[in-house]
């Protein structure tokens, strides 16, 4: 298993501005704009991303039935459609760590909604950054024959992947090495992380979604698709 730590990742400048845009249907008044800047401020501060990853050899696929060699077991029809042509997956956790999660916590019990929506604005898309900078290592680390290439990322909790699946990847990868729990409703602890799988194999083979949001009925009106 890949472990990586105090992850050098630049941030944007404008970071968190368009989803806050968004959320705020397409206007940030001076107010906003001073409040955007004092905050993503703090989240660059308490941001601590940490990563791991492991190579996993997919044994069979049967319908909505994903077989590893390692004897774990995937099901739903969408991660089976993913990984169908791919040989190997890799299971990825990433978070931006326990200290920004408390910030947002210790914000929302002050009262402040409008100072937690947008740290929730400005973490929702560090974790996009995150997720992209894990995508390029993992891409550049593995080692695979020619002519071979990856899906897009897929996650449970993702359409008709159920989050429950997400007992089976912490089967599979430790996430306590970076500090990730799984609380009885399958979610992750700190909230401000991600778990998800990338499928490899021959480049004709191998599912051509382009991200998951493509396979998503709620893309037409989810401000946060990609
Ligand atoms: S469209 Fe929205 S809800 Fe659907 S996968 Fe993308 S981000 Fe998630």
């Amino acid at each position: 298993m890949k472990i990586i730590k105090n992850m050098d990742i630049e941030m944007p400048d404008e970071i968190g501005r368009d989803f806050l845009k968004k959320l705020m249907s397409g206007r940030l008044n001076p107010y906003l704009e001073k409040m955007l800047e004092e905050n993503r401020g703090a989240c660059i501060e308490t941001l601590r991303p940490a990563a791991l990853y492991e190579f996993f050899s997919i044994d069979k696929i049967v319908d909505s039935t994903v077989y590893f060699k390692s004897g774990n077991i995937f099901n739903g029809p969408n991660i089976s459609r993913i990984l169908k042509g791919s040989e190997i997956a890799v299971i990825f956790m990433f978070t931006l760590g326990k200290e920004i999660d408390d910030l947002i916590k210790k914000v929302r019990e002050s009262g402040d909604t409008l100072g937690t929506i947008i740290m929730d604005s400005v973490t929702t898309e560090m974790l996009y950054v995150v997720g992209d900078h894990i995508g390029r290592i993992i891409k550049k680390n593995i080692s695979i024959p020619g002519g071979y290439a990856s899906t897009c990322p897929y996650s449970p909790g993702q359409y008709k992947w159920t989050i429950e699946e997400q007992r089976e990847l912490f089967d599979m990868v430790d996430g306590s090495k970076i500090g990730i729990a799984l609380n009885q409703s399958y979610l992750m602890i700190p909230f401000k992380s991600v778990s998800g799988v990338y499928g490899f194999g021959p480049r004709d083979k191998i599912d051509k979604t382009r991200v998951a949001c493509d396979l998503c009925p709620r893309r037409e009106s989810c401000i946060g698709r990609r």
